[in-house]
């Protein structure tokens, strides 16, 4: 069975491949396609609205299964923020450098008891049936009052999980209790229930 994995962030796409072919799926991207497929406007108020959105579009555009994510960061502190805005939270969309630094200005100081927030990820998948359904994953932790290490990507220098530091734990630690993991934990059960 071919399914269509609406995203063009390569690591997404290789996380969601680990889980969809040994279920047997034929998985297929943007770049099994020779027109390139317009990007989406984000304009959903949830996670979950916006995962949607990436996976209908991706359902019109191809006619399969499809899959999205949406992910970001909750700083308690900030009152959700930058939540849904986190690829964008300084300005232009994926500056990992300015939206810590922004991150860092907004939190400071807050001493260590007021630095707790979450990171969130939501998949959604979309049948041509008209089944649609959503998981979410999240994973508490602290926003650190300085980078540390190299590993990960966006905000993962500066998020403290249970385990230490994202931004020195490797993929295997990370995937063990990350949002993400957890998100593609629930996704597999639940397509499996679904197919
Ligand atoms: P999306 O591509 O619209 O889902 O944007 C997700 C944004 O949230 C990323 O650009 C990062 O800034 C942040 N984010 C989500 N998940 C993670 C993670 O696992 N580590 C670090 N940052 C993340």
């Amino acid at each position: 069975m071919k399914i269509f994995i609406a995203t063009k962030n390569q690591k997404k796409l290789r996380e969601l491949e680990r889980i969809l072919i040994p279920l047997g799926f034929e998985v297929l991207s943007q770049k099994n396609y020779t027109e390139e497929f317009p990007d989406v406007e984000e304009n959903g108020t949830t996670f979950e609205e916006n995962a949607l959105t990436k996976a209908r579009a991706g359902l019109k555009n191809t006619g399969l299964i499809s899959v999205a994510d949406d992910s970001g960061i909750c700083v308690d502190y900030l009152g959700g923020a930058p939540g849904i805005y986190s690829a964008r939270y300084a300005g232009e969309h994926g500056d990992d450098e300015s939206n810590n630094d922004k991150l860092l200005s907004e939190l400071s100081g807050v001493p260590e008891e007021g630095r707790t927030g979450r990171y969130v990820a939501a998949i959604a998948c979309v049948f041509p049936d008209g089944r649609e359904f959503t998981v979410r994953g999240e994973c508490e932790g602290k926003i650190a009052f300085e980078r540390n290490g190299t590993q990960g990507f966006g905000y993962d220098p500066l998020f403290i999980s249970e385990l230490g530091c994202f931004g020195v734990l490797s993929d295997e630690q990370k995937d063990s209790i990350s949002h993400r993991g957890k998100a593609l934990r629930l996704f597999k059960e639940r397509l499996k229930e679904e197919i």
